[in-house]
Order: structure tokens, then sequence, then C-alpha cells
């Protein structure tokens, strides 16, 4: 390419002067033009484009100096340099020539390789600033120059220079940083040095027409910013880069970063899951694999210690997924990985380029032992668990989103699993969550239709043969599926709080029904009717009220309700269930402990809360011919304590007999009856007051044989 010589202004009142500096300048490439005095200088200038003046002091009229303050008026010295031209080597005409704006100087009598080799600097220079400021048009540096950060840097020597704004844009002042590389490479991102490194390189051997790179800069304060880097190279004549100068611009608000973390965000995350899948629906032979890892009960941190410790919590957490997953790079020989934080307290993991599920597998059991290890915030010592979920892509899907929603249905299901846990996707959970929400649906509906029946079993006591009460199990009789046993929706109807409503309703319709039946067939003591409450309905909705409120609608014997509740529900506030089932004590509301020995501090939580009955959960029944120890012990502890203990699931004669020796009071289960519906319940009771006369004790065991058959 053909460059247009540089145009040089040669001003000296003395002709010869001129005439001899513009042949020799001539010969060595310059175009050159001369003028005799200072006026005319500046005429030429305004008109004429120029890239250097060399420009002699001491003229009549308008002087050296004056022209020089007049040329600085519209042209910086990088814009049009000038040499001023001295006859005596006065340092303090020099100084007052640099101070004025001078780029340099030479003095008479002229040597001319020295003024030679000054010129070549100075138009060397100028090229550069014009090539600088051609980059920064083209990216419109100029334009944002206050945003940005620039560098510019001299590849020769290797110093680096940055501009202020560079360096406030990473917390730090203007005079603070050296000129080494190292100040900028050393604070970016460990994942994202080596590119940046590679792309810079790959810029100055000229295998890019310019340099351009996202990566993340440390700031002073500890986070992460991203940045969009930008910069040119400035080549010699056989296209070596000498010098290399650019941009850096913080496109971290709304693009790409987790302000908490550092991580990438949602946004960032979806683009490179995007990446990766149009990457791999092209190959046969690898796949990825998506890790979405949610917290255990992060809000209870939060609602407990605040939201900087839960903050706090989150980077340190984020801090160690990534040595975590770093370090097992190599062991799953994964090539490449993004992890993210989309949401409050969820993170992802991309694992780029793995054989199957099994380097995933590798990956999340080292995230679940690292997070083992306690976090230690603001003095707190904090062990989080989290529930994970695994997806690995396979051709079927069609689309990112797919992937990241089964990963999540994984991560729910290891967290309905019991949490702190993993699960890997597969297509029965989809199926199994999509007739989860199916059953929701239908659930509403049925409340809206009254679609509940609650059934009876009865409880008898082992000291009178009679029927001592009936515990009422609610039934969902629904068209297509028939009569739904509750623990097919009962879990979900605690997970939605729809348990409140149908356990309202429940308790209503038992207590009006026990009234009733009180009425009817008088006994002493009354009749008791126990209503099972699930944790939410015990513990979030006002139960006194609801039971207060049903006690004034409908007469019920005193001390004839018992409610049942499971240690579990207890366990989730203990405050508050001992102080409620303070109050409910007060109103002769009585308490049973449901299902007692399947949770694991039974033994001490039989002292701490005021029961009034204790439920020997099935599971001891069954085994009881052959091992009847836990059994007693219970039954000791029970009567100890003042408790009545009601054996559950008595299936057999032989259980009948040795439970009354062993002296438990009541016994519910299939050998006296199943769970009936009104009806049937209602002519247990009738029954049972037509063989009241027979002697108790004696007659126990063909009375509830009788009583079992007539159910059959
Ligand atoms: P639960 O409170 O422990 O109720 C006893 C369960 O054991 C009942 O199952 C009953 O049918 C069953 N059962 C009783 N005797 C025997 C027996 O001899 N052999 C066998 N194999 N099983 C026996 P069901 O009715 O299916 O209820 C299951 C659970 O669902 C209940 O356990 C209770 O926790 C819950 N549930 C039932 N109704 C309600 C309700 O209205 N509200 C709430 N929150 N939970 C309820
Ligand atoms: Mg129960
Ligand atoms: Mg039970």
């Amino acid at each position: 390419m053909m460059q247009n010589p540089d145009s040089l202004l040669i001003v000296d009142d003395d002709s010869r002067n001129r005439e001899l500096m513009g042949r020799r300048l001539n010969k060595r490439g310059f175009q050159t033009f001369s003028v005799g005095d200072g006026n005319e200088a500046l005429a030429w200038i305004d008109a004429n484009p120029v890239d250097l003046v060399l420009l002699d002091v001491e003229m009549p009229g308008l002087g050296g100096m004056d022209v020089l303050k007049e040329v600085r008026k519209k042209f910086t010295a990088a814009q049009l340099p000038v040499i001023m031209v001295t006859g005596k080597a006065d340092s303090s005409d020099i100084v007052a020539a640099l101070d004025a704006g001078a780029n340099d100087y030479v003095t008479k009598p002229i040597d001319f390789p020295v003024v030679l080799a000054r010129i070549q600097t100075q138009i060397e220079r100028k090229h550069t600033e014009d090539a600088l400021r051609k980059s920064e048009e083209r990216y419109a540096l100029a334009m944002r120059a206050a945003n940005d950060g620039l560098w510019d840097w001299d590849l020769q020597s290797g110093a680096i220079y940055f501009s202020p704004r560079w360096k406030s844009m990473v917390g730090e002042e203007e005079d603070a940083l050296g000129d080494s590389p190292e100040e900028w490479f050393g604070r970016i991102h460990p994942d994202d040095v080596e590119r940046v490194r590679a792309d810079i390189q790959a810029h100055i051997d000229g295998q890019t027409p310019h340099y351009e790179d996202e990566y993340r800069v440390l700031h002073k304060d500890g986070t992460y910013l991203w940045m969009l880097g930008r910069g040119l190279a400035i080549r010699d004549k056989n296209g070596k880069a000498y010098r290399m100068a650019g941009s850096q611009t913080d496109i971290t608000r709304g693009k790409v970063v987790d302000f908490l973390t550092g991580l990438p965000n949602r946004v960032l995350f979806m683009d490179r899951l995007s990446r990766s899948f149009e990457r791999v629906r092209r190959r046969r032979d690898r796949t990825f694999a998506l890790i979405f890892m949610d917290l255990d009960n992060f809000k209870l941190i939060n609602d407990s210690l605040g939201h900087m410790v839960g903050d706090q919590l989150l980077v340190a957490i984020a801090r160690r997924l990534e040595s975590t997953v770093r370090s097992s790079d190599s062991v799953a020989r994964i090539e490449h990985h993004t992890i993210a934080r989309i949401g409050g307290d969820e993170f992802t993991v991309l694992l780029e380029d793995v054989a199957g599920p099994l380097d995933a597998i590798r990956v999340t059991d080292r995230i679940i032992s690292d997070m083992g290890a306690p976090f230690v915030v603001d003095g707190h010592e904090l062990f989080p668990t989290a529930s994970i979920g695994i997806a690995v892509y396979n051709h079927s899907y069609q689309s990112p989103d797919a992937l990241l929603q089964d990963a999540d249905m994984a991560m729910y299901s290891a967290k309905v699993a019991g949490k702190g846990r993993y699960e890997i996707f597969d297509t029965e959970m989809r199926a199994a969550s999509v007739a989860r929400l199916q059953l929701e649906t239908e659930f509403r509906r049925a409340i809206e239709r009254n679609e509940f029946e609650n059934y009876y079993q009865a409880i008898v006591s082992f000291k009178t043969g009679r029927i001592y009460g009936f515990e009422a199990l609610v039934r969902w009789r629904n068209a297509t599926r028939g009569i739904v046993p509750p623990m097919e929706f009962i879990p979900m109807a605690e997970e939605t709080g729809l348990i409140i409503p149908l356990g309202q309703w429940v308790l209503e319709t038992a207590c009006r029904q026990t009234s009733q039946w009180q009425a009817r067939f008088p006994q002493d003591p009354p009749l008791s009717i126990s209503v099972n409450l699930s944790a939410r309905h015990f513990l979030q909705s006002d139960v006194l009220q609801q039971c207060t409120d049903i006690m004034k609608k409908m007469p019920l014997a005193r001390r004839s309700l018992v409610l049942e509740v499971t240690e579990s529900t207890l366990m989730k506030d203990h405050d508050a269930s001992i102080e409620l089932m303070g109050k409910l004590k007060d109103f002769d509301i009585r308490i049973a402990m449901d299902d007692f020995g399947t949770g694991y501090s039974s033994l001490s939580y039989l002292h701490q809360f005021p029961f009034d009955n204790l439920k020997i959960d099935r599971s001891f029944i069954i085994r009881l011919m052959e091992d009847d120890e836990i059994v007693r012990t219970i039954l000791t502890m029970g009567h100890n304590l003042g408790l009545k203990v009601v054996a559950e699931g008595v299936e057999t004669l032989s259980q009948v007999d040795k439970l009354k020796e062993m002296e438990c009071d009541y016994g519910q289960g299939y050998y006296f009856s199943k769970p009936v519906a009104t009806r049937e319940a209602t002519a247990l009771l009738e029954a049972q007051s037509g063989l009241s006369f027979i002697p108790p004790a004696d007659a126990l065991a063909g009375e509830a044989a009788v009583t079992a058959d007539a159910m059959r």
C-alpha cells in the first residue's frame, strides 16, 4: 500500500537554511514546504495538512514562541508535533519552549542526523497517535472515554500505562499500580486469564484484526466485575507489533454477572448452556451435564441470622463450589465448566464434554462432601446442606430450557427424598411430576366439590372390651380414581397448604358425628374421637380457635376430643408446640402422640410434651410375638408418665392376648375393625350396646372377634 509522504513545514527567516533543510529532507522521503515568517506559518497551517513543523525561534515579527503558542491553541502536541530550532543552547529558552508545548528542539548550527532522528521520532509518534485515534474511532472509544479505562502497552519495554479511569474501575487510586502488565492479568479471574492472554497474543501475532474479549476482573473490594476488553496493536513497516493500546468497559450491570458472588448469572448461564446444546448436537460420542443445586433451609439462615450473613454464606458457598469443581475437573476429565448462581440460593454447574452421568456424579459427590466442612461466617459456624439434581443431555432434548427443568425436577425429588443429597433425572421422574400436578389439580377441585368422607376406626379398651372411641381417617372419593387412601394425597396437601381447609373439615365433621353418637350411645367415659392433625394444620392455623368454635356449635362431651400429632410435627417448632398444647389442655382437649417409636428422639419427647395418650406404631405390634421388649418398655414408661397407651395395627388374637397381659390400655386394628364409613361405625356401636351386658374381661376375645366379623 502506497502511503502519502509526511508533509513538513519549515519556518525560518533565513532562506538558505530553508532550502538546505528542505532539500535534504526531501531526499529522505518527506514532502516539505517552507515559509519565511510567523504569520505566513500560521496561515499555511490553517489552510494545509501538516504532519510536523520545524520552527525557528528567532524570527523578526511574530517569533517562534508566539507561533508555537498559537498553534497549540488549535492542535495538541500529539496532533501536530513542533520541533523548535534555537540559535543558542540556552536551557531557559528550551524549557520555555517545551513548557509552551513544543515536542522537541534542535540547536543551530543544525546537525542534520540529529534533526532527522528527532523528526522521525515525532512523526512516528504522530502515526501511533493517529492509529490509536482511528482505533478509538472505530470502537467509539472517544465517546465513552469517560467510562472506559484505557491502557497503552509498550511491547518493547513491556511497560503498560493504565489511565486513571482504568485504575478507578478496579477500585484503585490514580497513583496506585505500577506499569507491569501483571497489574492487569493478576486481577483477571483464574478461569478467564489464560483466554485473555491467548486472545491478546493472537492479535499481536497478526491472527486477528483486533483484540476483543470478555473477562472478570477483581475489584479491590473483593468482588468480580465483568469487563469487555478491546484493543489494537500498532505495527512497524514489517507488520511487527511494537505497541498495543485499548480499552476496558464495565459490562457487569444487567449483563452476565451475579453481583453478590461474581459468578455468571442466569442470563450468561443460559447462554453457555445454549452453546453447549448446539455444540453437542453435532456430536454423538460426548455429552454434557447440568448440576442444579438448591440450598436446604436457606431461608432459616436469613431469618435467624439476617440477610448480611445469608449473603456472605452465599459468597462463601460460591467460592467453595468453584474450588471443588475446579479440582474435580481432572478427576472427571472435564474440559470446561461454568458455575452460576441463577437464583437466590440456586447454583448451577455446567459440565461440558463429559462421557456420561458418572462424571457428573463424581463431581456431585465431591460437592456434597466438600459442603460438609463448616462455613464460618461472621463468627457463626454454619453447616448448610444442599439438594442437588443432575440432568445429562441426550439427543431427545429439544431445548436447553427442558434440560434445566429436568435438573430442577431432579433437585426437587432430592429434597422430597430427605435433602442433603442428589438425584439424577430420569423419565420416570418426569412422569411422576406430571402425575403429581394432576393430583393437585384434582384435589383442589375435590375440595370445592366436597368429595371427602370420614371413615372411623374403633379404638377398643382391653379392660372392658368395649369401644372406647374412634379415630377419624379421611377418605377421598373420586369419580375416576375411586377411594383414594390418605397417604396418596396427604403429603401433597401438606406441601400445598391445602391440608388446612381439609383438616378443618375433617375436625368439624368428626366432632359433629361424635356429638350425635354421644347423645345416642351414652357411656362412661363418653365416646372419644381422635383426629389427626398435620404439622401445618397444627402449627400454622389457629387450631385452638377452631376447636372452641366447634364446641360452641355442638355439644361435645368434656375430654372427648383427642388431637393426634406426630413427633416430626412437634420437632418443627418445639416451643410453639408446647405452648399450644398447654392452651389446648386448658380447654380439655387431649393430645395423643401418634406413630410413637418411628421418630428418633421419641423417649425424651415424652417427658417434654404434655401428652395424654401414646399410640405405639404398628411396626412394633407386627413384631410383637417375636420381640415384646420394646413394647414393654414403652408401656412402662408411658404409664410412669401417667399416659394411656394405644396399640396400633392389632391384627391377631395372640397380639390381643399379649397386649392385655402387658396391661396395654387400648387397641386399634383390623382385628377389631377396619376404618369404616359412618353407617357401619354406627352399626358397631349398636351391636356393642346390645352386647354390653357381657362381662367384658372374660369376653374380650370373643366379643372382639364378633365385632371384627361384623365388619368383614
Ligand atoms: P395413622 O394416624 O397412624 O392411622 C392409622 C392408619 O393405620 C390408618 O391408615 C389405618 O387404616 C391403618 N390401620 C389401622 N389398623 C390397621 C391394621 O390392623 N393393619 C394395617 N395394615 N393398617 C391398619 P390410613 O387410614 O390409610 O391413614 C394413613 C395415615 O394418613 C394416618 O396414619 C394418618 O397419619 C393420615 N391421615 C388419615 N386421615 C387423616 C386426616 O384426616 N388428617 C391428617 N392430617 N392425616 C390423616
Ligand atoms: Mg392417627
Ligand atoms: Mg398412627
